[in-house]
C-alpha cells in the first residue's frame, strides 16, 4: 500500500524518531509497514525513504537506487532495510553530492557527505547487519539517517547558492557532477 509522504514543513520531519523493539520487528504490523515503504519509495522514484516521511516515528530507513530516473548517474544500490542504524564515518574524507529529498519536491542542493562509512542496524527480521559502505553511495545512506533525527538537507548544504530546481540541475549543473560522480566511482568503485 502507497503510504502519504509528507513535506517539509511538516512538523513531524523535524522529531526525533524512537528505536523499534525486537518484539515490534516481528509483528505483522510492522512487517507490513516495511512492505509499504519499499513499495511507496518505488513508486515516487526514492533513492530512500525514512519512516519520518510517512509520519511514523520510527528508527527505520530502506534504501535501494536502480536505474533510478530521479538520479540516472548514481550507482545501483540493492534494496536494503536498516532498522535502529548507526553510522560511524571510516574517514575524514569527504566529497559533494547534489542531494534531493522527496518530502522536499524539485530541490536540489550541494552538501558534503563522508566517504567511507560503516553502517550497523538491524535488517527487516531484527538480524543484525553490518557492512561498510564506500563512495557515492554512501549518500544516501548518511541522508535517510539524518531523517531519524529530523534533520533535512537544506540544513546541510554550506553554500546556499547551490539550491536549484530539478529542472534548472538537469540544464546547468548534472553534465559537470556527472563527471565527479564518475570520478569518485573510479576511486571508490561505488
Ligand atoms: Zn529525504
Amino acid at each position: 500500500m502507497e503510504l502519504a509522504i509528507v513535506e517539509i514543513g511538516n512538523p513531524i520531519l523535524r522529531e526525533v524518531s524512537e528505536e523499534v523493539s525486537a518484539s515490534e520487528i516481528k509483528t505483522d504490523s510492522f512487517q507490513s509497514f516495511v512492505d509499504n515503504l519499499i513499495e511507496t519509495k518505488r513508486i515516487a522514484n526514492g533513492a530512500g525513504l525514512a519512516a519520518p516521511q510517512v509520519s511514523v516515528l520510527k528508527r527505520v530507513f530502506v534504501v535501494e537506487n536502480i536505474d533510478n530516473p530521479r538520479y540516472p548517474y548514481m550507482p545501483n544500490i540493492p534494496l536494503t532495510v536498516v532498522i535502529n542504524p548507526r553510522i560511524t564515518f571510516l574517514s575524514e574524507e569527504r566529497y559533494n553530492i547534489y542531494d534531493g529529498c522527496l518530502s522536499i519536491p524539485h530541490l536540489r542542493g550541494v552538501v558534503d557527505r563522508y566517504a567511507e562509512i560503516r553502517v550497523e542496524g538491524l535488517d527487516r527480521h531484527g538480524s543484525p547487519l553490518d557492512f561498510i559502505v564506500k563512495g557515492i553511495s554512501t549518500g544516501p545512506f548518511q541522508h535517510e539517517d539524518d531523517h531519524l533525527n529530523g534533520i533535512l538537507f537544506p540544513d546541510k548544504v554550506k553554500d546556499s547558492k547551490t539550491f536549484c530546481t530539478i529542472g534548472e540541475f538537469k540544464n546547468r549543473y548534472e553534465h559537470d557532477f556527472r563527471q565527479e560522480v564518475e570520478a569518485l566511482i573510479k576511486k571508490y568503485g561505488s
